[in-house]
């Protein structure tokens, strides 16, 4: 179902006018509200009139997560605090919070991009929507929340954690959709399977899951265990929160970006080069109707790809391939970039792994390391140990073959690695530069 037939089928030419419109007002009202974009355009030689077109985007300049730190914690918002009705901060996952603030309008706006959200997920207002996004600064939890009850579902606020009753809510409630992070609908579904219950037979018929990178075969894992369609959300908070693209039912190949909303751009990380649709690279996303905390041209650091190719759900937007890591995720291991969720694909491939793995990263003398730490499954556990062994060398080759890289592998028990809540942290880097 499509929540907002009109906006989200818009002809590309309408639509692409809608956002020009759009882009030439943000780029005014930063301009004249907001002390760093005047004092960046100025420096870089340009004035808000100099955007006639989508393509004169690429004359501004960037804005980066530190400059989002540089202005912590109000001085990028465009409105008095007055107008402020909410305020959300990012995870952290690298380094110190940013805060992002939103107007009634926003908030709004959120809303109603989260419902389309779960619309394009199959849902609608007789859905029940577990949602076990953290609530509280993170923007998961009201983020999922507000566009559940914009759809007019009936939304269970369980928030993160506490595993067990969860697992209970799921049984007693029987949601017929959940909000979490991946890793974690993976630990639901194995803490579910240790109580004795058969997790295979909830009501659950959808997973909305994002907030991390994920593998298509951990997708695919996900929807065995819970016997459910998974299915791909992305957002930051930075750019507004969960919402900002997702994957509909039909297409369930790349997320659907709200263009209406957002313009996006892929650079090359490395030049700031602006690359051709279906080149990899850096997410760059513009917000064109936001109030509070507008951001052009924000460099997420995200690697993906745009797919500009029509998908059959009817809606016109592009769609954006699912992310493989943040750009400071990439582990640079003598010399060869790799992602963990690469790494992760590699690991799914091979029977009797579990997905349940971690990533150690050292340095001894001047030469980088790599282990990886996995589970196996109980049965191959017990197995004598030259079945170990083989699957041992089998993850070694095949890390070197597709990868190139070489890396130590350390076999672990079921159930023995850290498992997550919100989102999971799979690197341990211990190199110290
Ligand atoms: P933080 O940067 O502190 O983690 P957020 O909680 O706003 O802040 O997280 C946003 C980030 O989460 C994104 O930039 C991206 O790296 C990651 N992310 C969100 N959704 C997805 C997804 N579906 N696939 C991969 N990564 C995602
Ligand atoms: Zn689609």
């Amino acid at each position: 179902m499509i929540f907002n037939e009109e906006f989200e089928t818009l002809p590309r030419e309408v639509l692409e006018s809608l956002q020009l419109k759009r882009l030439q007002q943000v780029v005014q009202r930063v301009y004249h509200t907001v002390g760093f974009y005047r004092r960046t355009y100025d420096e870089a030689g340009v004035k808000p009139e100099d955007i006639k077109s989508l393509a004169d985007l690429r004359r501004l300049p960037f804005t980066t997560k530190q400059d989002l730190r540089d202005n912590y914690p109000f001085g990028l918002f465009a409105v008095p605090m007055s107008n402020v009705v909410r305020l959300h901060a990012s995870s952290g996952t690298t380094g110190r919070a940013t805060v992002v603030g939103y107007t009634k309008r926003d908030v709004d706006t959120w809303s109603e991009l989260m419902a389309r959200c779960f619309a394009a997920a199959g849902l609608n207002k007789n859905d029940i929507i577990h949602n076990a996004y953290g609530y509280g600064l993170f923007t998961g939890g009201l983020g999922a929340h507000y566009g559940a009850e914009r759809l007019g579902a009936s939304v269970i606020p369980m928030s993160g954690g506490n595993t067990k009753r969860q697992i209970q809510i799921l049984q007693d409630f029987g949601p017929t959709a959940i909000c979490c992070t991946p890793s974690y609908a993976l630990t639901l579904a194995e803490a579910g399977e240790e109580m004795g219950i058969d997790m295979s037979s909830l009501k659950l018929r959808v997973g909305i899951l994002g907030a991390e990178p994920w593998s298509e075969t951990m997708r695919q894992e996900i929807e065995n265990k819970l016997n459910m369609m998974a299915l791909n959300i992305y957002g930051l908070s930075e750019v507004m929160g969960p919402g900002v693209s997702m994957e509909c039912t039909e297409g369930r190949h790349g997320m659907h970006v709200f263009e209406d909303h957002f313009i996006v751009e892929t650079i090359n990380p490395d030049t700031g080069e602006v690359l051709p649709p279906g080149e990899t690279g850096e997410l760059v996303f513009t917000t064109i109707t936001k109030e509070a905390f507008p951001l052009v041209r924000y460099r997420t650091r995200d690697i993906s790809r745009i797919i500009t190719e029509p998908c059959r759900c009817g809606r016109t937007y592009v769609r954006m391939e699912r992310v493989s890591g943040r750009s400071d995720d990439m582990l640079i291991i003598r010399g060869v970039n790799v992602f963990p969720s690469q790494i992760e694909s590699v690991l799914m491939a091979i029977e009797g792994l579990e997905p349940h793995y971690q990533l150690i990263v050292d340095r001894v003398g001047t030469l980088d390391t790599l282990e990886i730490r996995v589970e196996v499954s109980e049965n191959i556990f017990s197995d004598e140990i030259k079945g170990l062994q083989g699957i041992e060398r089998r993850i070694k080759k095949d890390v070197k073959d597709y990868l190139g890289v070489t890396a130590g592998v350390k076999l672990c028990e079921p159930k023995t690695l850290q498992r997550f809540e919100g989102k999971a942290q799979r690197v341990i880097d211990k190199r110290t530069i």
